[in-house]
């Protein structure tokens, strides 16, 4: 079972992250697997090359290794074009001219049995002639996926079998990048993967993901979304919350060594204030037995 991370370049990793990085080393190497590192740097507006070097610097601190070189995003734009002109062929995109303005609010309006925050369908309904017009005349446009709320069951090695309807999710943004959802599929399939460890923020994103697979005819990878660690407030961690990142651990005169104690202890692998290893976690790290509650980041350390 091939696993990877794959990190944005956004900022510095900080616990939540490095967590979930961990979490997918010992779920790859408990396991005997290769573990690869792909660079999620696809969205222009908030990918900076200076985060990598950050990144993958503080995951060797906290001692992750991986196989082989990071494979960046940015370098695989032609297996995401191909991907999408197939799509494109079987009549499965089309064009919304939704402003985000408009996705917004659209998405928060109530929609018969669609869940929450998902894309209602409106440019779906408009008369191809019309989009075509609108294309023409150089009015830009998103390209969806027309999942047309099909109920897909995957199944999910910590959270069990799972059924939901796939969101019409954007595959190529206004803009001309292709978004996320779509590279991730076409990724984890070319490197290999067969085992996606990641944050359980992605499990509402995962069933079109799933649905992705199957129309592109390739096989699904197997999914286990581990809990994220929160605020005190609940919320997504935050700068706000206090010393998150390994850059503000050392500030305050604290090592990846303390990081890592914290992430075991956090997850039930070590006792509080027990200084560990890799190899100590590895040999102690059972996925059935793992935290199913996010953990709250009480502001320290310790
Ligand atoms: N690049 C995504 C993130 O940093 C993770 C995507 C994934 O693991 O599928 O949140």
């Amino acid at each position: 079972m091939i696993g990877r991370y794959a990190p944005s370049p956004t900022g510095e990793l900080h616990l939540g992250n490095l967590r979930t990085a961990l979490l997918a080393w010992l779920f790859a190497r408990s396991a005997g697997s290769r573990f690869l590192l792909r660079i999620e740097d696809l969205d222009p507006d908030r990918s900076r090359s200076r985060h990598i070097a950050t990144q993958l610097g503080d995951l060797h601190a906290i001692g992750i290794d991986w196989d082989g070189d990071p494979v960046r995003q940015t370098e695989r734009a032609g297996a995401h074009r191909a991907a999408l002109d197939r799509l494109r062929e079987e009549g499965l995109l089309y064009r919304c001219f939704c402003s985000r303005r408009e996705v917004r609010e659209a998405a928060s309006a109530r929609h018969g049995e669609l869940p929450e925050g998902h894309y209602p369908g409106t440019c779906l309904a408009l008369d191809p002639a019309e989009s075509d017009r609108r294309a023409a005349a150089g009015e830009e446009f998103a390209l969806r996926l027309r999942a047309v709320c099909a109920e897909v069951a995957f199944d999910d090695r910590l959270h069990g079998e799972r059924s939901a309807i796939a969101d019409d999710v954007v595959l190529r943004r206004r803009d001309g990048v292709v978004a996320y959802n779509l590279a991730v599929v076409v990724d984890d399939h070319d490197q290999g993967v067969e085992e996606v460890v990641r944050g359980d923020d992605l499990l509402p994103a995962t069933a079109a993901q799933a649905l992705l697979c199957d129309l592109l005819g390739i096989p699904r990878p197997s999914w286990a979304h581990v809990p994220l660690v929160l605020g005190p407030d609940g919320a997504r961690l935050a700068k706000r919350h206090g010393a998150i990142t390994l850059a503000d651990l050392a500030a305050e005169g604290l090592t990846p060594a303390h990081a890592l104690a914290w992430m075991a202890r956090t997850l039930e692998l070590a006792a509080p204030a027990e200084q560990v290893t890799l190899a100590d976690l590895l040999a102690r790290f059972d996925p059935d037995r793992l935290p199913r509650e996010p953990t709250r980041f009480a502001g320290v350390v310790s």
